[in-house]
């Protein structure tokens, strides 16, 4: 499966490809799913109560979370809930430097999956600021699903966040898949045309890390001619999900090539 086709006709209208009105052909957002994904623990390990106490002052928040909810997904937990610990503070754990909202949505993920309740949307940056909480936290799968979750929300809303560029390389190591998938989804911007609207530039850092890849061959910019559709690149986009994903335990070169959903790899 190419992401460029030969077919002029489909480029020769470039103001067409940014409406909604040629834009009637479905659009499939939805996520494969990750073959490395774990199932969800069992109710009979879901333990005791523990009270989570998240940032400070008046948005301090508490919640009420099963103790092997907690331990199962996240190493941190897993750690702070150890029986060396738990000696010394009861089955409280305070968490002042992090975000009730960040909280709130990881505690509906605990029980749902999901980071979004029905009818609510979580904006590009919150679910930036998740991804870091599930770094910090040693929570891979919160991870992805945050990844996944931007996939879905910039495919849907055909917004490219550049907004959050800044936020993301201030709080993201230089190998986090959120870099990677922001920089691959970053290739058909004109962004000639978003700083004369006044956009603010993303940092030096982000353009070297393009720079290097195209070098790379790691990554492609396509030319103005050879750009593909906005259809073109969330299915290519969606395919690679997995690439952006942290997978415990494998490798990135096993990942790659036993996902099922990768038809092509770019490395
Ligand atoms: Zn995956």
């Amino acid at each position: 499966m190419s992401a460029y086709t030969d077919d002029e006709s489909t480029y020769t209208d470039d103001e067409s490809t940014y409406t909604d009105d040629e834009s009637d052909q479905e659009i499939d957002l939805t996520v494969p799913k990750c073959p490395h994904a774990r199932k969800r623990p069992s109710p009979k390990t879901y333990g005791q109560m523990i009270t989570v106490v998240v940032g400070k002052g008046k948005r301090q928040r508490s919640f009420q979370v099963y103790e092997g909810l907690l331990t199962y997904w996240s190493s941190y937990f897993r750690a702070a809930l150890s029986p060396a610990w738990k000696e010394a503070n009861s089955n409280i754990i305070e968490l002042p430097e992090d975000s009730a909202k960040v909280f709130e949505a990881f505690f509906h993920w605990l029980f749902t999956e999901r980071l979004e309740r029905e009818g609510t949307s979580l904006s590009s940056r919150l679910i930036c600021k998740l991804y870091v909480f599930s770094d910090a936290r040693g929570i891979p799968e919160l991870g992805n699903a945050a990844i996944d979750l931007l996939f879905q929300k910039t495919a849907s809303d055909w917004i490219f966040p550049a907004e959050d560029i800044g936020y993301i390389y201030r709080n993201t190591r230089s190998a986090s898949g959120l870099r990677k998938f922001i920089q691959d989804d970053s290739v058909c911007i004109d962004w000639a045309e978003s700083m004369e609207e006044g956009e603010k530039y993303p940092p030096a850092e982000f353009f070297a890390d393009i720079l290097a890849r195209v070098s790379q061959g790691t990554l492609v910019i396509p030319s103005f001619e050879r750009r593909p559709t906005d259809e073109e690149h969330i299915e290519n986009l969606r395919k690679k999900l997995c690439e952006y994903h942290e997978h415990p335990d494998t490798s990135a070169d096993t990942e790659r090539s036993r996902s099922a959903s990768v038809t092509e790899s770019e490395e």
